[in-house]
């Protein structure tokens, strides 16, 4: 600079055009390099979209892909923290300001634009600067609040400034000169509350990376739909066996069990009484297949038909489910107390007789107590939870989950009066189409209690 606080110095001219020529050389430098640097840049922004898309594509979801390389991520379009939107979700990684704030900066791009990119180097945002003195929002879509935000710091925080800042500034014999320590004071001013600048090469970047975005879960979505359009095929395979079973298979069923009837009628004297016993097992096992067969028919109907669904009150359903089995309940000394007040719901009526009819049956079946005791009734919630509570046998913690399978009897068929197994499989595939879930507790000899909800249905 040649300043002197004593003598002044005079520079030679050649010396000056020697400078002078070593400054253009040095601009022409400068821009060079800047463009080197920035083709670079741009080659790694490239670079990192690739490896981004291959994780996203190998990922469950492409933003658990994004979250889950947090430093690749970062380090592509270069940024100190990242929030990912999905509707009221914020999800942070990196240094980012909180996620209130992060809303607050939302709600700042919605006011400033509609398009897919909002940039600044400036949010005019207090406090946020230290971690958000810029943004780069990428919108991802255009009618739900799904949106990627990168964040940057202010300048000031980042540049490592070869001087100390907080030396005093001398004032020269001419007063206020330009000097190191003074421009330096300048740029902290200008740059304060302010982040580096977001380039045309990164704004792009994000753009392009919104396209793969949207070719990602355009994809999933089509492989989604390939593999619904898969289970409806299966489901009518399914359909269509069930029809066998019950059309082509109960036919020669009922043919083994009428000679097995004509054998014993006609033939009964001819045979042994070892020969009649075995024909009248025969007969027995061919009426359980029958049954077996019905049940599984029925399982697959209700999978798929539609529902007839109505409002419900369910305290007359209960009732008239009672009456119903009202000579199992007297026969086996039962008493059951049904709670008051029960809702109205909207639902299949034939299906939910079903589900009490299958719980409350077997609340008494399985029950050796000399009263057996069963109280059905509910917890009044906005999604209510339903139970049927037993004093009987109780269930092993083990068969909990088994005892759904269908056909699976925890008990020899005439312990117990035993059915088909198939009651609970067809109990929890009801409540499941009503959107629902079905779970129990139990203490073995104590009792048992099967909880039920009826999904988001709304009361009435
Ligand atoms: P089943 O037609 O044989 O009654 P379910 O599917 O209704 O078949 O029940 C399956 C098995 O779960 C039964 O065999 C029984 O062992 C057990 N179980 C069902 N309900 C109860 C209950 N309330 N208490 C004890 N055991 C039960």
């Amino acid at each position: 600079a040649c300043h002197h606080y004593a003598a002044p110095r005079y520079v030679a001219h050649e010396v000056r055009m020697a400078c002078e020529f070593l400054a253009h050389f040095l601009s022409l430098q400068m821009a060079a390099k800047e463009a080197a640097e920035n083709h670079e840049y741009v080659e790694h922004l490239s670079r990192g979209h690739k490896e981004l898309v291959e994780i996203m594509s190998q990922a469950d979801d492409f933003m658990s892909g994004l979250l889950g390389n947090e430093e690749k991520f970062l380090g592509w379009i270069k940024s100190g923290g990242a929030a990912f939107v999905v509707n009221d979700e914020i999800h942070l990684t990196g240094k980012t300001p909180n996620a209130e704030a992060v809303r607050s900066i939302l709600d700042l791009v919605n006011e400033n634009t509609n398009d897919e990119i909002y940039t600044t180097n400036k949010l005019p945002l207090a406090d946020l600067s230290e971690h958000a003195a810029g943004v780069l929002a990428l919108r991802l879509s255009i009618h739900l609040p799904h949106f990627i935000l990168w964040f940057r710091p202010e300048i000031s925080q980042i540049v490592n400034w070869a001087g100390d800042p907080n030396k005093p500034v001398e004032t020269g014999e001419f007063g206020d000169r330009l000097t190191p320590r003074k421009s330096f004071d300048l740029w902290i001013e200008e740059v304060a509350g302010k982040s580096e600048a977001w380039k045309t090469c990164e704004i792009e970047a994000a753009a392009d990376l919104r396209r793969s975005i949207m070719e990602i879960v355009a994809r999933k979505a089509e492989s989604l739909a390939d593999l619904n359009a898969e289970l409806e095929r299966s489901n009518v395979e399914l359909d269509s066996f069930a029809y066998i079973a019950s059309h082509d298979l109960k036919e020669p069923l009922r043919g083994i069990h009428n000679f097995s009837h004509i054998l014993i009628e006609t033939y009964a004297a001819q045979l042994p009484a070892d020969g009649r016993e075995k024909l009248q097992t025969l007969m027995r096992l061919t009426q359980r297949m029958e049954s077996l067969i019905e049940s599984l028919l029925h399982y697959s109907r209700i999978g798929r038909a539609q529902l007839a669904t109505a409002k419900v009150d369910l305290n007359i359903l209960v009732q008239e489910t009672l009456e119903m089995i009202e000579s199992r309940i007297s026969d086996s000394n039962a008493e059951i107390i049904v709670a008051e007040n029960l809702p109205t719901i909207e639902g299949d009526e034939v299906l939910l007789r079903e589900v009490f009819t299958n719980l409350i049956s077997n609340a008494v079946k399985y029950n050796d107590k000399e009263i057996r005791r069963v109280e059905v009734g509910f917890s009044d919630a906005a999604t209510p939870t339903f139970f049927v509570r037993d004093n009987g046998i109780g269930i092993a913690e083990k068969h909990h989950e088994t005892i759904f399978r269908i056909f699976k009897r925890l008990h020899g068929r005439k312990k117990f009066g035993g059915g088909v197994g198939a009651g609970l499989t067809i109990t929890k595939k009801i409540v499941e189409r009503h959107g629902g879930k079905l779970w129990l507790e139990s203490v073995p000899n104590e009792g048992t209690t099967f909880y039920f909800t009826l999904g988001e249905l709304e009361k009435i």
